[in-house]
């Protein structure tokens, strides 16, 4: 009987970790990537993944258990964001309600290097109150829910800041960050980007300080790249605590413990 793979997507792992599936393994297997769909890239970035694919919150764990077993899901590989916390608690919830062997593909963090001036926060109240005294040109790689911390660094008395901010798809209301324009830029795309474009960021926009998610991997290391090249201070968002769990790193890894599965 062909055996099901489910695989919590929405990174750029999780895209390749299906093609290596399906290119190994998929006369025997049926593989389906999972996307919460939330961005209007999602469309697109499906269309690039191979084997099947489905869009749309499950409906929390009971929900999510539900598709399991209609499905006859046998393995499950969680491979979202280290940040997407929420799809992870659900997805163990679930499969240890419904039996079905999980697995974590977890990107390694980011490894600090000599020179480095790297700070991590639990949150971005701390976050804002360690960034350094001096008149700010800030490139915010964080995401549009977790800016409202920064609006204090326009209270009176703070030094003059300004904000490059990134974003995958156009905020849906203006950013607590003061006028669009005058204080701040949105800049869209998504990972990956190359050192040059990170490296032109920076120095087309006089950055002095980067903020960024603890996410490791390679799509969005470039800019980690660039800031150390230019000398400035990144200050990263410490992960959520990860759920337990079989926890593998490395893609080979991954592959080989699926491949004594089927
Ligand atoms: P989250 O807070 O952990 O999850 C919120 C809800 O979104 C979940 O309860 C679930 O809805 C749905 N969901 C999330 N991932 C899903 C998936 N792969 N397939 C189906 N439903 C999913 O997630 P998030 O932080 O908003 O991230 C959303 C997606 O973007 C994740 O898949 C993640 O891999 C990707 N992503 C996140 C980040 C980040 O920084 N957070 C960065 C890059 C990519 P139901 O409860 O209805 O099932």
């Amino acid at each position: 009987m062909t055996k099901t793979l489910l695989i919590l997507g929405g990174t750029a792992e999780a895209g390749e970790l299906a093609r290596r599936v399906t290119a190994t393994h998929g006369e025997t297997l049926r593989v389906i990537t999972s996307l919460a769909g939330r961005s209007e890239a999602a469309e697109s970035q499906s269309n690039c993944i191979p084997g099947e694919v489905r869009i749309g919150g499950f409906g929390g764990p009971q929900g999510l258990g539900t598709y399991l077993k209609q499905q006859k899901v046998d393995w499950l590989i969680d491979a979202t964001h280290p940040f997407a916390a929420t799809i992870s608690r659900n997805v163990r919830l679930a499969c240890e309600t419904q039996d079905v062997e999980r697995i974590i593909f977890d990107r390694p963090a980011w490894r600090k290097q000599p020179g480095d001036q790297w700070a991590e926060l639990p949150d971005m109240i701390a976050m804002v109150e360690s960034l350094p005294w001096v008149e700010r040109r800030v490139f915010l790689t964080v995401g549009a829910s977790n800016l409202e911390a920064f609006a204090r660094l326009r209270r009176p008395g703070q030094p003059k800041s300004w904000f490059l901010v990134r974003l995958i798809s156009p905020p849906k209301r203006p950013l607590p960050l003061g006028t669009k324009g005058k204080d701040y830029e949105v800049v869209l795309g998504r990972g990956p980007f190359s050192l040059d474009e990170e490296r032109a960021l920076i120095r087309h926009h006089r950055i002095n300080i980067l903020v960024a998610k603890m996410s490791g991997g390679e799509a969005t290391e470039a800019k980690i790249i660039a800031a150390r090249e230019a000398k400035i201070p990144v200050f990263f968002l410490s992960r959520p605590l990860p759920e337990s769990g079989l926890r593998l790193g490395r893609m080979e890894d991954v592959l080989a413990w699926l491949d004594v599965r089927t």
